[in-house]
């Protein structure tokens, strides 16, 4: 059995076409159905559905062969294990699905830019704390980083924070909260991650089903403006 951890959502809706072009049709709809494990078309293969920031673990730890993240999960999930954080995970595949970017947002009248040129000591609210920390030490900017796990739109409203940093797709949800984004940190798209041991294993199947989507997002990547 191969077995293909997904979340469900914009992940689980972009892999779909993937997986039809190497294939394989999944059998329920996870919107639908209240079942965790999701047949196929192939006997074989299986998705299971986990939330997306369990993806990488998942698959590390051989709950999955593979599995479909996002660009900032990975990053993430490899900081919070520290040095060799990425150990068995393989990443062959940028799939070039579920695309947003990692941006600094603020209040409409917060002057982010002076606030950063005068050296002051500005709060930020992120889920992605690595990210951020990364991103702000990078710029020698001194910061104060809140941990939320959702809605960080709010905390420049209350006051929690001056910024936030966050994933930005259209923008409009910035728009509808009167948020501008002040700086651009990554683009971000979901990668494939792959069981190291997995692969040596079923490298019969796996191989195959690894080239299909990299086939497959390449075939998109081309029809994509
Ligand atoms: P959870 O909802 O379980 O807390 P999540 O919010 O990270 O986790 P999703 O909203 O399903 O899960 O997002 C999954 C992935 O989709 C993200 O990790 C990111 O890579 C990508 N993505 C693309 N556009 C956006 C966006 N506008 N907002 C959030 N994620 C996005
Ligand atoms: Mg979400």
């Amino acid at each position: 059995m191969i077995t293909l951890a997904l979340s469900k959502g914009r992940i689980f809706d972009d892999t779909l076409p993937l997986l039809r072009a190497a294939g394989i049709e999944v059998l329920e709809d996870p919107e639908k159905s209240r079942k965790l494990i999701l047949p196929t078309s192939r006997p074989d293969v299986r998705v299971v559905l986990v939330r997306a920031s369990d993806v990488p673990t998942y698959v590390q730890y051989g709950g999955a062969d593979l599995g479909v993240a996002g660009h900032d999960v990975l990053l993430e999930h490899t900081h919070e294990l520290g040095p060799g954080g990425a150990v068995g995970l393989y990443r062959p595949v940028d799939l070039g699905i579920a695309r947003c970017r990692m941006s600094v947002a603020t209040r409409a009248g917060f002057d982010y830019a002076a606030a950063a040129r005068q050296g002051a000591r500005i709060r930020v609210a992120t889920k992605y704390t690595h990210i951020a920390r990364e991103h702000f030490a990078a710029k020698g900017m001194h910061v104060d980083l809140i941990k939320l796990y959702g809605s960080m739109e709010l905390a420049p409203l209350t006051g929690l924070a001056d910024a936030i940093v966050d994933l930005v797709s259209t923008g409009s949800t910035l728009k509808a909260n009167q948020l501008v984004e002040v700086e651009h940190i990554m683009d971000i798209s979901a990668r494939l991650v792959v069981n190291p041991a997995a692969l040596k294993l079923k490298q019969d199947r796996i191989r195959p089903l690894i080239e299909a989507f990299d086939a497959a997002s390449r075939a998109t990547a081309e029809l994509r403006p």
